[in-house]
């Protein structure tokens, strides 16, 4: 518990995720190209129900675009507690060299806030793109 009362896990939920379920409200952060990795926008683009239903025609809109939204923290199936455990899993699985040069990081509209670049710092970026987001562990309703 901080100073104001806050909880820790309420700190938490000012961060980003970067990979959210595809839901109104959401933004759309960025598209997967035909080379397998993740384009960003360069603007967080809001999605609706509309939006959503038109993707959906073509399958699960998570295959295939990546969403951002307010991170869960202990709502998600991917908290561990204090961290996020997907960024964790795939830079370890990927194991991308040495940190990148700030300056080669790739557009991104919510860096700013962003849970992963919190927790990882740049890296997580060059790693990022290579993610697609798991429908099978999806975040877990808050209640
Ligand atoms: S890890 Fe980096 S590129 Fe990916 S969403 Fe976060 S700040 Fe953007």
């Amino acid at each position: 518990m901080g100073p104001g009362g806050e909880t820790d896990a309420a700190r938490s939920a000012q961060y980003a995720c970067p990979s959210a379920p595809a839901e109104p409200g959401a933004g759309l952060l960025g598209v997967l190209g035909p080379d397998g990795k993740i384009h960003n926008l360069r603007t967080l683009m809001p999605v609706d129900e509309d939006f959503l239903a038109a993707v959906r025609l073509r399958g699960a809109p998570e295959e295939r675009m990546r969403f951002s939204n307010r991170c869960q923290t202990s709502g998600c199936s991917q908290w561990t507690g204090t961290r996020c455990g997907v960024i964790d899993r795939a830079m370890k699985e990927m194991e991308v060299p040495g940190a990148p040069p700030a300056d080669s990081l790739p557009p991104c509209s919510i860096r700013g806030s962003c849970r992963w670049f919190a927790q990882n710092g740049p890296k997580a970026c060059h790693t990022c793109a290579f993610i697609v987001t798991d429908t099978r562990q999806m975040s877990v309703a808050a209640v």
